[in-house]
C-alpha cells in the first residue's frame, strides 16, 4: 500500500487537481479521531477535527486546540475564537468559513505544538485543505504558516502577504489570541492591521468570484 506521504511524492507538480490519501472527509476524520501520531494524543480529553462548510470561500487555519476546544472537540469555540467570528462577522466574511488547526490535539497548558508534533498532523491538514477545497486560507498566527507553507518568519513581517499554496492564496493574520491581549484600534496597532488584512480577502473573495463568473 502506498504511504501517506509517497502519495503526496507521486503528485505531479503542475497537476491542478490534487491526490488526497483519504476519499473523503468523513474517512479523513474517523482516522483523527483515533489518531496517536503523536504524544499529544495521551493527553487531549477529544480530538479537535475542523469544522464548517466544504468548497468555502475561506478555510481559517489556527495553531492548536485550546481548553475550550478540547472539551467541545471543536476548533475556534473559546475566547479568541469568538472573537475571531466577531471580526469576521463585521465585514461579513462569517458565512462560508471552515475552521481548522495545524494540530488537531491540544498542546498540554497551550504551549506551542513542536516541530514533530505539527509534523506528525500535517499529513492530515494536507488532506484536509485538498478535500474541501476553499477558495482562501487565512493562517492565523506564525505556528500556522510554519505548519502549512514551512515558512518560518515573525508573523509581524508575515501578516497581510500574499503567499501561494497549491495554486490557493493563503494570508496570515496576527492569532486572536495576540490581538486579545492588544485591543488597541489605533492606525497601525495589530487589530487595525488586521481590519485590513481581512478587507484584503473580501476584496481577494470579489476578485475570485467575478473572475468565475467571467469564465462560466
Ligand atoms: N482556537 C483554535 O481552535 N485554534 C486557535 O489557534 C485558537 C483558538
Amino acid at each position: 500500500m502506498v504511504k501517506q506521504a509517497q502519495l503526496f511524492e507521486l503528485q505531479p507538480e503542475n497537476s491542478t487537481q490534487k491526490l488526497t490519501y483519504y476519499s473523503s472527509l468523513e474517512k479523513l476524520n474517523q482516522v483523527c479521531l483515533k489518531c496517536a501520531r503523536c504524544s499529544l494524543s495521551q493527553k487531549r480529553k477529544q480530538v479537535v477535527i475542523g469544522r464548517g462548510k466544504i468548497q468555502p470561500d475561506i478555510a481559517l487555519v489556527g495553531e492548536a486546540p485550546g481548553k475550550q476546544e478540547d472539551k467541545a472537540g471543536q476548533p475556534f469555540v473559546g475566547d479568541s475564537g469568538s472573537f475571531l467570528l466577531k471580526m469576521l462577522q463585521a465585514v461579513k466574511l462569517d458565512s462560508n468559513v471552515y475552521f481548522t488547526n495545524i494540530v488537531r490535539c491540544r498542546p498540554p497548558d497551550n504551549r506551542q505544538p513542536s516541530a514533530e508534533e505539527i509534523k506528525a498532523c500535517q499529513p492530515y491538514l494536507i488532506d484536509e485543505l485538498r478535500l474541501i477545497e476553499p477558495k482562501i486560507i487565512i493562517c492565523a498566527g506564525a505556528t500556522a504558516v510554519a505548519g502549512l507553507i514551512g515558512k518560518r518568519e515573525s508573523i509581524t513581517s508575515l501578516r497581510g502577504k500574499w503567499i501561494d499554496w497549491e495554486g490557493t492564496a493563503v494570508i496570515p493574520i496576527f492569532h486572536p489570541a495576540y490581538l486579545l491581549r492588544n485591543p488597541s484600534l489605533e492606525k497601525d496597532s495589530p487589530k487595525w492591521q488586521t481590519w485590513q488584512d481581512l478587507i484584503a480577502v473580501k476584496l481577494k473573495l470579489e476578485r475570485i468570484s467575478a473572475l468565475k463568473s467571467h469564465r462560466s
